[in-house]
Formats: structure tokens, sequence, C-alpha cells
């Protein structure tokens, strides 16, 4: 197979044109002659970006090597792909334009997702004040996402100056007269890692204690706090250093151990988004749907192929969702076989309404994929080449695994469905699989 993907890439090349599946004609006629309509892909891609198609601000060479596999000559993907980045400071435009430029083919901002993306389905809040921790321009972003009223963490300080204490320096000189002029705060946003921890932490205690309120003084029985969405829980990430750095998930650690330590009771979470979160998925999964709806293609997306370079987020997420549509198809069946058996619905009926799992399947419709396989790259995070620790599993749970609080460890999660070398080796097998480049 192997020899005969090569000879056809050559092949291709000389034509500058794709065969098999992907749907495009030859220019010297020798090339099997295909239809868009007979020819749909019934798969879809999440890319990882860090790691699998740059390191640190340099492009990896496989990166554009595999995206031109991806494109055909018009420059339309011939599969519906989608960046899944747990990157959260930039608005989704800007990291297209980015990506446009580093793989040199044209990606629109609907098919990046950042871990901030589904923020968009809280409709909930939209309506509401709420206040939005982290750098860059966390306005924009929110408005972004359909969030009308937000105070950044500056407006509070701003308002209520008497708060922010720690920074010597940073302490008003004169005692100001009091400036409430700030709605009462109904929900908090926290898109990444912040600049100036500690003022951060204290103004965003301040708000769960007095109910978004700040003009009063901390309440002792303000539980449930208000609504805490937290996007990006990577607790560590890489950067050009030789150790890793603090990553937003250190951020929530100090933002959890002080609250417990201050109320006795666990923060909770109204959501955890960005890898390795289900919510993530379902709502990469929507993109995908999206994406192969607006090109017309009606064959059924069934199966997701998450490429990614690290075990504890790339790796996990895609397992964890696999095993969520897995559940989801079994149940399905299951209910449908109760209901044909109670002569409700005829075998032939499609799921009701309410088969829906959850609010998030309401919103997003349901999931088409019945799959999602995970694909590791050698070329970030992951290093082939490490000596494997005798129990594994020990090591991972005391070592390694920096997942959030929320998260169990599971063993079988960290596994990969495929190793390969680079992305490029990535997209190759995965149109092996799928018989994508071949007939
Ligand atoms: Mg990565």
């Amino acid at each position: 197979m192997k020899i005969l993907s090569s000879f056809f890439h050559a092949f291709n090349a000389v034509c500058n044109r794709q065969i098999g599946r992907g749907t495009w004609l030859s220019q010297c006629g020798m090339c099997r002659v295909s239809s868009d309509s007979k020819f749909q892909p019934g798969f879809g891609l999440l890319f990882d970006i860090d790691g699998v198609l740059v390191r640190g601000r340099t492009p990896i060479p496989a990166a554009k090597k595999a995206f031109q596999r991806l494109v055909n000559p018009q420059g339309q993907f011939v599969v519906p792909v989608v960046f899944v980045t747990n990157a959260g400071n930039v608005l989704r435009q800007t990291k297209a334009n980015q990506l446009s430029h580093l793989l040199g083919v044209p990606i629109s901002q609907d098919q990046v997702m950042m871990s901030h993306s589904p923020l968009r389905m809280f409709k909930k809040y939209h309506e509401k004040c709420v206040l939005v921790s982290g750098q860059g321009p966390v306005l924009d972003i929110a408005k972004n996402l359909g969030f009308v009223k937000v105070v950044s963490i500056d407006m509070v300080r701003e308002a209520f100056p008497l708060l922010d204490m720690v920074d010597h320096n940073r302490r008003p000189k004169l005692l100001p007269s009091p400036i409430v002029n700030l709605p009462k705060i109904e929900a908090v946003i926290l898109f990444g890692e912040p600049i100036r921890w500690e003022t951060n932490l204290q103004l965003i205690i301040d708000i769960l204690l007095t109910n978004g309120n700040l003009s009063s003084a901390h309440q002792n029985q303000m539980f449930p706090h208000l609504p805490v969405l937290a996007c990006n829980m990577d607790l560590m990430w890489m950067a050009e250093a030789q150790s890793p750095r603090f990553g937003h998930g250190t951020f929530l650690v100090c933002m959890e151990s002080i609250y417990k330590k201050i109320t006795g009771e666990k923060l909770k979470y109204e959501a955890l988004m960005g890898k390795p979160s289900e919510l993530t998925y379902h709502y990469a999964e929507y993109l995908i749907r999206e994406q192969a709806a607006q090109r017309g293609w009606r064959t059924p997306i069934t199966s997701l192929y998450a490429i990614g370079d690290n075990l504890m987020t790339d790796i996990y997420g895609a397992n964890m969702y696999n095993c969520y549509l897995k559940q989801r198809t079994s149940r399905k069946s299951s209910k449908a076989v109760a209901k044909v058996a109670a002569g409700t619905i005829s075998s032939t009926a499609l799921p009701q309404e309410e088969d829906m799992d959850n609010v998030w399947e309401s919103e997003l419709a349901l999931p088409s994929a019945t799959s999602c396989k995970s694909v590791l790259v050698c070329t970030g995070v992951y290093n082939p080449h490490t000596e494997v620790p005798r129990d594994t599993n020990q090591a991972i749970k005391e070592t390694v695994f920096h997942g959030h609080r929320d998260f169990h460890f599971d063993p079988a999660l960290v596994e990969p469905d495929h190793i390969v070398q680079d992305v490029d080796a990535a997209v190759e097998l995965i149109f092996e699989r799928e018989k994508f480049l071949i007939q």
C-alpha cells in the first residue's frame, strides 16, 4: 500500500491533480475521473498546533507537506479540518491568519477552535455581566464570543482601588473616595493565565465571596458561589526554556486552594473547556459537520482523527471522546431495541429529541461520528526515545499526569491508537485507513 501510495503521490505531483476519493480531475487525463457527489469524505481531522505544526515560532517542515495533500488546486480542503488548540489569548481570525501564512493554504476562522470557543454555546450568560481574566484582548474575545456586558480585572481594580493591596507600590497613595459604577458581576470567565496573579486571585476570590457585589464585605455562607467557567487546564507548557513553564492550570490550582482554605468548600466549575475536556471535542465535531455541510458533502462524518503531540491532552481527550461516542452508540442501540420491543417505535425510526444526552448535544445537534482515533506524533512533547519506567502507570500518576483536579487518571486513556513520526505521516496513514487516496 505504501509503495502504491508513494507512486500515486509522485504521479499526482506531475499531474497537479489529486486522485481517488479526493475528487478532482487530472490535467493529463490519465487519472481516475471522479466527482464531488461520488467521492465525499466520511471522516474529519482535528489538528493540534504546537508540537504538530510548529515548535515555538518555527514551522515543522512536515506540516506544509501534509497540508499540500489536504487541499485541491483551488485551495479548498478535500476533507473537513479543524485546528484545536488550548491557546486562548488571541481571536480566532488572528490564529487563522497565522496558520494560513504558516501552512501556505487558506484557513478560515471557522476552522480554528481556541480553548474558549465553546463559550459561544453558553448563551444563558451572554446577556449577564461577566468578569473576564486572562491576557491579550480579553474584552474583544469575550464580545466576539457573544458576551455583551464584560468587565475586566483592570476595570474592577479601577472601580475598587482598595482591594488590590499585595504590591505595596500599587496601593493608592491617598485614600480614594469609593467609586462604585460597576454593575453586579454574575459570572466569572477565566480565559487563561493572567499577568499579576496576586491581583487576579484576590479580586476573583472577592467576587466569589461577595456574590459579585464588591461594595459589600465577604460573607461566610456564600455557597454555591457564582458560576465559574474556565478555559485551558494545562498545568505546564513547553516554551524555549529547558523545563516546562506555568500554564493556566497552575493558576487554577492556586485559586482552588485559596477558595478551599478560606471557605472549607470545594470551588466548583460550571464548565471546564479546552483539551482534554469532552466539551471541546463536541464542539470540534460540530465545526467539522458544519464544514462538511457548507461544502455540500452529504456523506455523514463517522470517523474523527485527532492528531497531537501530548499524551495528557491530545491523546487523553481524543480517547475520552471516543469512549463517549462508543457508549452513546451502544446506549442508542439498546434504547432503540427497548423501544422496538415495547412497540413504541418502528425499527427504522431515527432517535428522537429525548435521546439527546445533555445540553451540549441539544445545542450542537447530535454527533454523527461513531469513533475518534488518536494519532500521536513525535515532533513535540512526546519523545519516543525516553526510557520507559518499570511501572509506567505509577510513574505517570506520580510524575507525569498533570490533569486537572476534576479529571481522573486512567492509563487506558493515554494510549494512542497510532504513533507516527510527524503530521505528514499521520495524514498519509489516515488516507490509507480511509482508502481516501487509493481506490
Ligand atoms: Mg501540542
